[in-house]
């Protein structure tokens, strides 16, 4: 059967054509919380599965110290390919990627999507509009915040958190995630 066109958009980045696996996610499809990530690293991409590597390790602690887990959870990238070298995004990357993770969103149909980091947060805040992502506040600014979000006629409330990985360096953000993620609890009570 012939790939529809979100999964065909992304096999015709380079980075696609450069990757070892499509890292689409994991979790659970009829959770209340998805979390969206940046881009696969070595480790997802060797391995086919988001956040496995270091970061991965800090958000399965993190959850595991708000009382979730991967049973009421999905986590997804907004990058499905490992850009080489870690390197950021490109804004074309988002905009040949991005169609997978909204096919994602409308079948996990989210009470709550946690984005992680800056671009995940930004690419939201934007409604998808990746030439506006630019002018979008950062995740300093905007984390722990609610938004609500209108989604292919689904209503979400954004949340935007610290990215696991900046919790390797600075310790200190994980007491605000925590925080941050009594905000998230409260929303699908
Ligand atoms: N960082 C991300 O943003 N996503 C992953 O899957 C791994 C690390």
């Amino acid at each position: 059967m012939e790939d529809p066109d979100y999964i065909k958009l992304v096999k015709e980045t380079e980075i696609c054509k450069q990757c070892k696996n499509i890292v689409i996610g994991k979790g659970n499809l009829n959770a209340d919380i998805l979390f969206v990530g940046e881009a696969p690293g070595r480790n997802e991409d060797e391995q086919g599965l988001p956040f496995v590597g270091a970061a991965g390790k800090n958000l399965d602690n993190l959850l595991d110290k708000v009382g979730l887990s991967l049973k009421e959870v999905y986590v997804a990238n907004i990058l499905k390919c490992r850009p080489p070298e870690n390197r950021d995004p490109l804004p074309e990357e988002i905009r040949a990627h991005t169609p997978w993770l909204i096919e994602q969103i409308k079948q996990i149909k989210p009470k709550v999507i946690c984005s992680l980091g800056n671009y995940s947060t930004k690419f939201f805040l934007a409604d998808g509009n990746v030439e506006g992502m630019k002018s979008m506040p950062g995740i300093t600014q905007v984390h722990g915040k609610a938004k609500t979000i209108e989604f292919n006629g689904l209503s979400i409330k954004l949340i935007p958190l610290f990215h696991p990985a900046a919790m390797i360096y600075n310790r200190s953000l994980m007491e605000l995630w925590e925080k941050d993620m009594e905000v998230v609890k409260s929303e699908i009570k």
